[in-house]
């Protein structure tokens, strides 16, 4: 058992770095992640927002699909907006291949185009909701950890985690989201 929790972003595309003051703010260490050696040191993962299908295309591109399945089978995940989408069972807009790890149907830009993009605060924090998806058809299983305009947008189970809206853009560290994931690899 080493004293610092390690925390892998995956670094194959998308909002990475931005993670890293806020892990540290809470006393972990960020590793941007991309090889399955580098996968098998991390304590959790986080899936960073950024585009799921360019991930998809990469995570098949470099044959990461097998090695990142059996990770997310034994260590904590957080998939942000894109990385949701990854988490999700059922992708819509169009359909997509996905983990599946979150017993939830996503539907990508489920709030428009890039113009819709906003702001909103949770727990007094602010956030970003940028092309994200709408989270439908959420399992009862599921906890809602928070709700915009309705719909469920920070959600957990067990030991995954998922939020559609980006909480790393705010330059105030940690955010609550960072905390409560860095809780779920305690
Ligand atoms: N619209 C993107 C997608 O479908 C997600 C956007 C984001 O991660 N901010 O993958």
């Amino acid at each position: 058992m080493r004293d610092k929790k390690h925390i892998g972003v995956l670094a194959l595309q998308g909002a990475v770095q931005p993670h890293k003051p806020h892990i540290e703010a809470l006393g972990a260490e960020f590793r941007a992640v991309k090889t399955p050696a580098q996968f098998a040191e991390v304590d959790g993962f986080i899936l960073p927002g950024g585009e799921s299908t360019t991930m998809l295309k990469l995570i098949d591109r470099f044959d990461l699909w097998d090695v990142l399945a059996d990770e997310f089978s034994k260590k904590p995940v957080w998939g942000i907006c894109a990385g949701s989408i990854l988490m999700a069972e059922t992708v819509l807009n169009p359909t997509q291949k996905s983990f599946g790890l979150l017993p939830m149907t996503v539907e990508r830009n489920g709030y428009g185009r890039q113009v819709d993009s906003h702001h909103c605060a949770v727990d007094g924090y602010e956030v970003s909701l940028i092309r994200a998806p709408v989270i439908k058809n959420l399992d009862p299983s599921v906890e809602v950890l928070a709700r915009h305009e309705n719909d469920p947008i920070w959600v957990k189970k067990g030991q995954f985690m998922a939020s559609t809206f980006h909480p790393e853009m705010s330059l105030v560290f940690p955010s609550p989201m960072h905390k409560a994931f860095i809780d779920l690899n305690a």
